[in-house]
């Protein structure tokens, strides 16, 4: 919509300037002799912008509509546009960073077939929408302290309680290690894996799984395992932890050889 504002002001300040000034003369010519303007002379003096014989109104509607994403197609203006080519023009770009990703990367994150809990915990990943130690201790202000439960790490944030809490990091490594080529993860890796923009290693081929499933049965395991020991006081250990992720990724593969 930016551009289109900025256009749209800038196509105004050429057209107002000299009208503002032909106006001032002319009203003030026809304060003086009145009988010198016809009434279709003054009505049209003072007919607003964008009215009939107004050639702004054209020339707005005609203005070319660059894309883009398209340089060399020949420009739609305003009233050739299709209205898909009108959104693709007024929305503001997305961010190609980790948190938003490309449009291209969203329809996959939106169409991978991976279980919907999943990709709620995704994207709430990739939004820092998680209740963690610190986003209760900061946002809620429920708890006194924004450590981490499990292992007293002074702070939980997204990153040390989806990946980096170390019976999870374990358990992640492990999981990987089992279905992918990749055994040894920095830090920095792990927590990227929520990124859109970040290649997952592809498993190996004897898993009839893809790498999006792999991650997102992973990241399940590991929320359904913290939940059931925030929530309902279960154990907490890497092999529990283990156990979650295997058993979704174990259903998902099962589903995968029926479709
Ligand atoms: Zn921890």
């Amino acid at each position: 919509m930016g551009d289109v504002v900025r256009l749209n002001a800038r196509t105004l300040k050429l057209e107002l300037q000299p009208t503002i000034l032909v106006n001032l003369i002319f009203t003030t010519f026809h304060e003086r002799f009145p009988f010198w303007l016809s009434d279709l002379v003054v009505r049209a003096m003072f007919t607003p912008l964008l009215s009939v014989g107004d050639d702004l109104a054209h020339r707005i509607l005609y203005t070319p509509l660059p894309d883009a994403t398209q340089p060399r197609a020949r420009p739609p203006t305003l009233n050739t546009a299709s209205s898909r080519a009108l959104r693709r023009y007024i929305q503001p770009p997305l961010e190609a960073d980790r948190l938003h990703g490309r449009l291209e990367q969203w329809k996959r994150f939106w169409k991978a077939r991976i279980p919907h809990p999943a990709r709620t915990i995704w994207w709430r990943a990739i939004h820092g929408k998680i209740a963690t130690g610190q986003f209760r201790y900061e946002t809620w202000r429920v708890v006194d302290s924004p450590e981490c439960q499990i292992c007293l790490a002074p702070v939980e944030n997204i990153a040390h309680m989806l990946f980096l809490c170390p019976q999870k990091r374990l358990a992640w490594t492990t999981y990987l290690a089992e279905y992918t080529n990749k055994s040894q993860w920095t830090d920095a890796e792990l927590e990227d894996l929520t990124s859109l923009s970040r290649r997952i290693p592809s498993p190996k081929q004897q898993h009839n799984i893809t790498a999006v499933q792999l991650f997102a049965c992973g990241l399940l395991g590991i929320w359904r395992c913290h939940y059931a020991f925030a929530m309902d006081g279960s154990d907490f250990s890497t092999q529990v932890c283990l156990s979650h992720m295997r058993a979704h990724i174990r259903r998902t593969i099962a589903q995968n050889s029926v479709e």
